[in-house]
Order: C-alpha cells, then sequence, then structure tokens
C-alpha cells in the first residue's frame, strides 16, 4: 500500500512534494484514513494549497484517482462552515481540527471533520513551501478508534501483569511495549528493551532467522519462531516466540508477540529422551536404541536387487554376550554387588570396541554389540575373543575377586533379511547354543542352528496345538510292592506326546519346550485331569467287578512353575472333585529344587492340600541342593530316591558290602524312616538293584524290572488281570526321538 501510494504520487507530479519526506509519508500512507498532503508557496499568503499527494483511501473518498487529484485546490473538495478556520489560512503553529463537506466527484458532499497537521518547515527545503496533512475523520473511523484505544488498553493492562512474556510492535521490528515478564526473562528494565535493543539478545546466529520471522508478521503473517535469547546475566534460554500482526490506524504494520521460555521443558525432555534411550544403571544404549539401530541395517536396501544401493549391514556383526550364571552373583552377594559388576562389565566392552561400534545392554545380564568390519570368521573370532577375555578378567567386589565367564552368539547381518527384533531373538538363540555347549565360548548362528531353533519354535507351536486338542497322552508306570510276585500299588502318570511327522517325542525334550514357552502349568494340568479321570473309571469298573484291583492313588509331576503359580491348589481341587475323587487319591511328585526355588511359597500349597488328604512325594530325591536340614519341616509323605543312586547298586564289587552308592542308598533309607517317610526306589531295573533296595527297606519299587510307563488299555489288561508283575529285567528302550 505504501509502494502504491508513492507510485501514484510518482506519476500525478513527478516528485515528493519538498516539505513532505519520506518518514512523513510513510506515517500516512499507513493510515487507513483518507488522508492529503496540501501545501501553497511560503510567500504566497492566501493562496489556496493544493493537494500534492492523496491516500488512497482519500481518492475512495473524493470518487476520483489519487493523480488526478493532485494540484486540485483543496476548496474544490472541501467547504469549511462558519465555525472553521479559512482554507487559505490554516495554521501554522498547530494541529486544528474543524467541520468541513467533502465535495465528492458526483457532486454530492459529505460531512466530515479534517484534523490538519502542520508538516515542519525545513531549511533548505526545496521551493520554500508551507505544507499540511489533512486527515479526514470520518465518524465510523472515530468510533471504530475509541473502540481501539480502549481494547488496546485493556490489551496492555492484560498483558502488563500476564506471566507470559509479552512484546508489543506498533511499527517495524521496533518494540513499542514489553511486559514485566519479558522484561524479567531477559534481566533488563522495559524501557532498555524498546525499540530494537531487544534484537541483541537473540543469540548470533540465531538472529537471521527472527529478524525473517519479524519481516514475515510484518507482512501479515502469523509467525512461531524457535530461538536462543541471551539474558542479561549471558545465561542463554531456550524460546518460543508466537508473533501476530496488528496493524495500528494511523502507525502501520506492527505485532503482538509472545514469548515461552521452554528451557526447561526442553531439559526435560531430553532427559526424558536420553532415559528412553538409555540403560539407567550402565549409561549403554539400552534395548530400544538398539533395536533402532539394528533397524536402521537391515531395515532398507534388502529388497534391492544387486543394482541397488550397497547392503548398511555388510560386515557388520551382533555379538550378544550374557554372563554365565550371573544369578549366582545376584542372589549370593546382593543386587548391589550384582549392579557393580554390570557397571564394571559395561565399561570393559565399551573398551574393547571400536568408535562407531555400539555396545548396548537391552536388559539383564545380556549385552550387544554391533560391531562394524567383521567380514570374515577371523574378524569374529577375534573380536570374540576379546570380549571373553574382557570378561574373564577379575572383577573386584566387596572386596572379593570375582571370576566371570561369558558366553556370546554372534549373528551376520549382511544380506539378512529379517526385522530388528529376529535379529536379536537370533543373536539370543545364538548364545543358547554357547551355554548349551558348556559356556565361556562364542557360537555364530549359522545354517544349522537357525535350522535347530526353528524345529524348536515349531515344536513349541505344535504342542501348543495338541495341548489344546487333547493330543498329549498320559501312559502310567506302576509304583509295586516287592515280592515274588510284586503287586501294583500306586501308578506314576507321565505324559507322552507323538508328533505327527516326528514321532513320539521324549518327555524331557517337550517339557523343556514347554517350559521355555510357559506352557507347563497347562501341561501338568492336563495330565492331572485326565490320570483323575481314567483313576475315577477304574475304580467304577472295579467296584462293578469288571476289573479285579485298581491302583491306591495316581501321582502327577508337579513342576515348580506350576506349583507357584496363582490358583495351584484350587485347580487341584476342582480336577480332582470333578472327577468324583478325594484329595487322598493324589500324589504331587515335586522335585527338590522346585521345593527349593520357593521353599515358603511351596510349602504353604503343599500343606494346605496335605492337610486335607492329598499325598506330596519328593521326587528325583538326592539330586537337589541336599536338603535333608529342612526335610523334616516339609509337608511330606514320601521320598523318590533317584535313579541315579539306584543305578551305581549294581556296581558293588565282590566283597564291598556293595559300595558306596549303597551305603548312600542306606543314608537316604534310614533318614527317612527316621523322619517316618516312605521311600520309593525309582529306575530299578535288574534284580540285583531290586535286591538291594528291598533289603534297605524301601517299601515301594518303580522301574523297567516290573514294568515300563504302559498305555491305559495295557494297563486296564493289567488291572483286569490282577495287577500281579513278575520281575523281567529290562529290555533297550524302544526308538524315541532326540532333541
Ligand atoms: P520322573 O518324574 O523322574 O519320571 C520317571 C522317569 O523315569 C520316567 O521317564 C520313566 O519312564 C523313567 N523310568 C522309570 N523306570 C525306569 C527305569 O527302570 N529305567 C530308566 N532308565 N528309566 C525309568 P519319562 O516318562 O521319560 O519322564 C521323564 C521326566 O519327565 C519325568 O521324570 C518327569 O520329571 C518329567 N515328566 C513326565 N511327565 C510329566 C508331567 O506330566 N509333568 C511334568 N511336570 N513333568 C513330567
Ligand atoms: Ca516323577
Ligand atoms: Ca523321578
Amino acid at each position: 500500500m505504501l509502494n502504491e501510494a508513492w507510485g501514484s504520487h510518482h506519476r500525478g507530479s513527478g516528485g515528493p512534494p519538498s516539505a513532505v519526506d519520506a518518514a512523513l509519508l510513510h506515517y500516512v500512507a499507513a493510515a487507513d484514513q483518507p488522508a492529503l498532503v496540501v501545501s501553497r508557496p511560503r510567500t504566497g499568503a492566501l493562496e489556496v494549497p493544493r493537494v500534492r499527494w492523496a491516500s488512497s483511501a482519500a481518492a475512495d473518498l473524493f470518487g476520483v484517482d489519487a493523480e488526478n487529484l493532485v494540484d486540485l485546490a483543496i476548496t474544490r473538495l472541501l467547504r469549511v462552515g462558519s465555525a472553521g478556520p479559512a482554507l487559505e489560512r490554516l495554521p501554522r503553529e498547530r494541529r486544528t481540527r474543524f467541520a468541513v463537506e467533502a465535495v465528492t466527484s458526483g457532486g454530492a458532499t459529505r460531512r466530515t471533520e479534517v484534523v490538519a497537521w502542520p508538516v515542519p518547515d525545513r531549511d533548505g527545503a526545496r521551493g520554500g513551501e508551507h505544507s499540511w496533512v489533512l486527515t479526514v475523520v470520518l465518524p465510523e473511523d472515530e468510533r471504530s478508534q475509541a473502540a481501539l484505544r480502549a481494547a488496546e488498553e485493556r490489551f496492555a493492562t492484560l498483558a502488563q501483569s500476564s506471566p507470559v512474556p509479552t512484546i508489543v510492535s506498533d511499527v517495524g521490528a521496533r518494540l513499542s511495549r514489553v511486559n514485566d515478564a519479558f522484561a524479567e526473562l531477559v534481566g533488563l528494565p522495559a524501557e532498555d528493551l524498546c525499540g530494537t535493543g531487544w534484537l541483541t539478545h537473540v543469540v548470533d546466529d540465531e538472529r537471521p532467522g527472527v529478524v525473517e520471522a519479524v519481516a514475515a508478521v510484518l507482512a501479515g503473517e502469523r509467525v512461531v519462531v524457535d530461538t536462543r535469547l541471551r539474558n542479561a546475566a549471558g545465561q542463554v534460554r531456550w524460546v518460543t516466540i508466537r508473533l501476530a500482526p496488528s496493524r495500528t490506524p494511523g502507525y502501520g504494520a506492527g505485532f503482538i508477540g509472545t514469548v515461552e521460555d521452554v528451557t526447561d521443558r526442553l531439559a526435560r525432555e531430553h532427559r526424558l529422551a536420553y532415559q528412553a534411550q538409555h540403560d539407567l544403571l550402565t549409561g549403554l544404549p539400552n534395548r530400544l536404541a538398539l533395536l533402532e539401530r539394528l533397524a536402521d541395517l537391515v531395515g532398507d536396501g534388502l529388497t534391492s536387487g544387486p543394482s541397488g544401493p550397497a547392503d548398511p549391514a555388510e560386515g557388520v556383526g551382533v555379538l550378544m554376550v550374557d554372563l554365565d550364571d550371573f544369578k549366582t552373583v545376584n542372589d549370593g552377594l546382593g543386587p548391589e554387588a550384582g549392579d557393580a559388576v554390570l557397571v564394571e562389565i559395561a565399561r570393559r566392552l565399551a573398551r574393547t570396541v571400536r568408535g562407531g561400534d555400539m555396545v548396548a545392554r537391552p536388559g539383564g545380564d545380556e549385552f550387544v554389540l554391533v560391531c562394524g568390519d567383521l567380514t570374515d570368521l577371523d574378524a569374529v573370532e577375534a573380536t570374540a575373543r576379546r570380549v571373553l577375555d574382557a570378561v574373564l578378567a577379575p572383577v573386584e567386589v566387596n572386596g572379593l575377586r570375582l571370576r566371570l565367564v561369558a558366553s556370546i552368539g554372534v549373528v551376520l547381518l549382511s544380506g539378512l533379511r529379517c526385522s530388528a527384533e529376529e535379529v536379536v531373538r537370533d543373536a539370543g538363540i545364538a548364545v543358547h547354543e554357547a551355554k548349551a555347549a558348556g559356556g565361556g565360548r562364542w557360537t555364530l548362528l549359522d545354517e544349522d542352528v537357525r535350522t535347530r531353533a526353528r524345529r524348536a519354535l515349531r515344536l513349541v507351536a505344535d504342542l501348543r496345538e495338541a495341548l489344546a486338542r487333547g493330543g498329549v497322552e498320559v501312559h502310567y508306570q506302576p509304583i509295586v510292592r516287592p515280592g515274588r510276585p510284586a503287586r501294583l500299588r500306586s501308578l506314576e502318570a507321565l505324559c507322552r506326546w507323538t508328533h505327527p511327522e516326528l514321532g513320539p517325542v521324549r518327555p524331557d525334550v517337550f517339557i523343556e519346550l514347554a517350559e521355555r514357552a510357559n506352557l507347563v502349568p497347562a501341561l501338568d494340568a492336563h495330565v492331572l485331569a485326565v490320570a483323575c479321570r481314567d483313576l475315577a473309571s477304574w475304580r467304577a469298573a472295579h467296584a462293578a467287578g469288571r476289573l479285579a484291583t485298581s491302583p491306591e492313588h495316581v501321582a502327577v509331576n508337579v513342576s515348580a512353575v506350576s506349583l507357584a503359580a496363582e490358583g495351584f491348589a484350587a485347580g487341584v481341587r476342582r480336577t480332582v472333585a470333578a472327577a468324583g475323587l478325594e484329595l487322598r487319591d493324589v500324589c504331587l511328585e515335586v522335585t527338590e529344587t522346585a521345593l527349593a526355588s520357593d521353599l515358603r511359597a511351596c510349602r504353604q500349597v503343599l500343606e494346605e492340600l496335605r492337610a486335607d488328604g492329598a499325598r506330596v512325594a519328593i521326587d528325583d530325591f538326592g539330586t537337589g541342593y541336599s536338603s535333608l536340614a529342612y526335610l523334616k519341616d516339609l509337608p511330606v509323605d514320601h521320598l523318590k530316591v533317584d535313579r541315579s543312586f539306584v543305578r551305581d547298586l549294581h556296581s558293588a564289587g565282590p566283597g564291598v558290602a556293595g559300595g558306596p552308592a549303597r551305603a548312600v542308598a542306606a543314608a537316604v533309607v534310614s533318614l527317612a524312616r527316621t523322619l517316618g517317610l516312605g521311600v520309593v526306589a525309582e529306575g530299578v531295573e535288574t534284580f540285583e538293584q531290586d535286591e538291594v533296595v528291598t533289603d534297605l527297606g524301601c517299601e515301594a519299587v518303580q522301574g523297567y524290572l516290573y514294568s515300563r510307563p504302559l498305555t491305559p488299555e495295557a494297563l486296564v489288561e493289567l488291572l483286569r488281570t490282577g495287577g500281579e508283575l513278575a520281575p523281567r529285567p529290562a529290555l533297550p528302550t524302544p526308538r524315541e526321538v532326540p532333541a
């Protein structure tokens, strides 16, 4: 608009009126009011002033193009009433305001008022003219200006006491007002900040950005700019400045801005961002950061063909480092000692890698290294060795020198088509292999390992399905009262799974799978339910005379996770009752290890069930943390002496009276006796073993010598014929699927 006004003036008169300088025109042009610059020669008193320049609002008012207004005598445009000064005699010494009639080109008149501002005379100004600026005050203007002033006052009051730092410019980049909050933010009195001084408080390299933002707001845009201010004390604050354009009639384009100090928020956000990406104990990048890095490496570039961009994962290896037996440190020395060890290991690992490599701690006692330049196996070996050695050096904790060992699983990323999570999972599989091979070594996840892992995953899925469909069967191994013949006393229920393609899978194999997939509680519950149902039906058949005998009770294996699971006791009660049995019809076989892992909790559950009649046996007795000390306190009815003791019983040389195995077995039996517990010998395969255990006083025997685990059909046959079992030395085990 300013330029337009200048333009019309140029076209009209060929040069600016001598006494009206650029600043004045700026002032007038910025106003939306009709305005005229008029002048007459100084010497020509009583000459009618003529229009030198007209604003476009004036052109609108008079209905004449601005250029055509130029040179017109103002008497042609304005008629002054009797109360006003003669237009030939406009005062030079003061501003005057008077009523006029404005005459439009069509001859119509409009009553209004005019303010005449004398333009100060400049010495040496060209032509020696007197000039005035005449502004026409339209009634609407009056009202809106009053409203505007009131609004401005209200705004000023609000802003002044507002806690939000606020800045106001009436025109251009110069501040006309700032509130106390802004003065406080910058640390200077408000007076020092008015004018353009505030810009010097913008940090040097940010200033061009702020100047640009100010230019944009003056052009009528709303702008938000993030920048930094340096306060009087030299401190840098991060701020967000929001600028809104504001036009002050009679002045021009300015703005109103609020300034938000975001320093603390940013600091908090930075801290949170840091925490989200780092492990707080060691300061290493955490799982999230690791996954992001891996996603960058395996994410893109994989789908492109040979002509596409280079594989970003070329030569990059991922090493998952897992401390062997770290739990022992944590449990034995306490979590603080464990933490100290982890911090030390983190420090060492960070030193073994090169700049640009990553050491992350995704969790627990697990570290992951992402290393470049692992282009061949020698390089992998060298890096893995360095890591193993770094871990191996003694660590001092609480004055103790500990020697730690790690297992490492390595995955090479080059050409790998999988997600970041899958890389971590694969590295975990490789670690598992390294541990299974004895620990303290590294394993590369090659095709073999991958195939095995995939098979395990598939088996887990198949097992889950079999469990859901009732595809897991239960076989029963007789537990006999020794003698010739021996007589069936009770049964141990043992799960059996025949894979549709792979054939029978050994229980210890699929139970380990089930443990990893958290399927054990479901498995145990299934076996208990089937065993109860079967026992109930044999009882009924026996009562009806269709079976010659039926077992006293049935024993089921209860693993530690089942026992610790919420609602275990209630589940057992429900299952037993559903089959129409009582708790004393079942025996729960629990291993020493299961008892030791969470003694108090297990005890409570077992005590409760036992109080209502359930029997409890300690399975595999002698293989756990021999718990003779607390045996007497356990809610237990009998012990099952582990197969490994029984196996060695036959090795007694001539004259050695049975050898050390016999001595151990004898001690166990006599201890059990002292405690009033029964003893079952497991895994009896030979006559010799049978003789020894019965001599020692075991009242029950379980083993291939009497019977292998039987299918329910074979067992029914045994019950039908009276439950007598003739000892027969064991034949080799039928072929079963290895791991
Ligand atoms: P366990 O509880 O010690 O079960 C006895 C194991 O010894 C059975 O192996 C049985 O077949 C075997 N056995 C019995 N007599 C002899 C013998 O004279 N010689 C030899 N060499 N072995 C004999 P199985 O059925 O393979 O079960 C292995 C383990 O799997 C069981 O050991 C038990 O710990 C676990 N298991 C079996 N069924 C279940 C179940 O339903 N739940 C849970 N949690 N574990 C189960
Ligand atoms: Ca058992
Ligand atoms: Ca056992």
